[in-house]
């Protein structure tokens, strides 16, 4: 039986980086399964299934030594029901015994693709990109504290929620300006006892930003006992009651905070990039800038747009230095060891990046421009420490 995992190791990733068939029936499936609720009044998830199928079959006459593995996905994506909310994700080479199959977190849409590689670019971005948020629900007397990551949110822990609830119950039956007066001292100090916590798991590194979701006339008092450290990795607040919120609707409004986020901070680097190319400094455009960014080390993060089929770039990557270059070519000019075409340039831009503490990013809410959408945002232009680039 096969076996499903839903995380991804770095080994892994590499071995499945270096893969190459020379009989271009490497198949690989990014699926993201229907809700079970969606599959009764929902016709867009079956719609993607068919599409899979169509294309599988299609497929199917182009290489003999894939007709098993096509009828394995069929079958997987066939009895999917739901899959928890997760993509199946799955790297098939039959005539090289390969059969990986994930379940993973996180949002992929639906491709498929049939060549010489895998298709690991959206796998590697979303890995890379991926941020683990801590949600931390608060009243006067109560916190929960949630943990959002991959588009999941799980319960984390309960705390808070004796001592002090009492003391404020108490409290809360006399009108009296001093009894008053310790109410919201005690509702401070269950804030910066929160904010402590907070910090410290942040500081531990359970978590990489932060969301309150709190009733909106408690999130100034909340917010004035945030440590200037949690106020940086703030994403940002929302609207809900923390004891009757159910997580559905937590994860709903957190998300959506999220998805905010990363729109803002993608439109970020979009205009830095774009503006760093037009002043000559710290944007590189277009697949030639690029590549030749990458072997001078200049790359700080490298962006792409997804492109349909028949629009996509290919460009080459030496199977022993790295090496890249925009065309087709069957000799590395610096090692004469044999080049790789991949039919999308990302591929093999990607592979060369990989353990070169590069970022990689995938543009999902703006458009690099045309014609082979990608760019990337450099760390420093070689170029312009010389004499001759400080003189101009
Ligand atoms: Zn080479």
């Amino acid at each position: 039986m096969a076996l499903v995992n839903s995380k991804i190791t770095l080994d892994e990733l590499q071995g499945l980086a270096s893969f190459w068939t020379e009989g271009g029936d490497a198949i690989s499936v990014y699926y993201k399964a229907p809700e079970p609720s969606e599959l009764a009044h929902r016709e867009e998830p079956l719609f993607a299934k068919e599409q899979i199928k169509q294309k599988l079959g299609a497929l199917k006459g182009s290489s003999q030594p894939d007709r098993a593995d096509v009828q394995r996905i069929v079958e997987t994506i066939s009895d999917l029901k739901g899959n928890g909310g997760r993509a199946k994700v799955i790297f098939a080479c039959k005539s090289k015994g390969i059969w990986r199959e994930f379940d993973a977190p996180g949002d992929f849409g639906c491709r498929i693709d049939m060549g010489s590689n895998f298709t690991l670019a959206p796998l590697i971005a979303q890995q890379q990109g991926r941020r683990r948020y801590c949600v931390a629900l608060a009243d006067r007397n109560r916190a929960r504290l949630l943990l959002l990551e991959a588009r999941e949110i799980a319960e984390h822990s309960q705390i808070l929620d004796e001592d002090d609830k009492e003391k404020i119950r108490t409290t809360g039956t006399s009108k009296s300006a001093h009894l008053e007066r310790k109410k919201e001292e005690q509702t401070r100090k269950h804030f910066s006892f929160l904010a402590e916590h907070l910090l410290h798991f942040h500081e531990h590194k359970d978590y990489d930003s932060l969301l309150v979701g709190c009733r909106e006339e408690m999130w100034p008092a909340i917010e004035a006992e945030l440590h200037p450290e949690l106020k940086r990795i703030l994403v940002g607040h929302f609207n809900c009651d923390p004891g009757m919120a159910a997580r559905e609707e937590i994860q709903k409004k957190a998300q959506a905070l999220v998805d905010g986020k990363d729109r803002e901070d993608e439109q970020r680097l979009m205009e830095r990039t774009m503006s760093g190319f037009a002043s000559n400094a710290l944007g590189a455009v277009g697949i030639h800038e690029v590549i030749d960014a990458l072997e001078k080390g200049e790359v700080r993060t490298l962006l792409w747009t997804s492109k349909p089929d028949g629009q996509q770039h290919s460009a080459s990557l030496c199977e022993n230095c790295g090496h890249l270059e925009a065309q087709e070519l069957k000799a590395c000019t610096l090692c004469g060891a044999k080049m790789r075409l991949y039919q999308n340039a990302e591929e093999a831009l990607l592979r060369h990046a990989l353990g070169r503490s590069i970022e990689v990013r995938e543009m999902h809410y703006t458009k690099l421009p045309m014609p082979d959408r990608i760019a990337a945002w450099l760390r420093f232009r070689a170029e312009m420490s010389t004499p001759q680039a400080l003189a101009s």
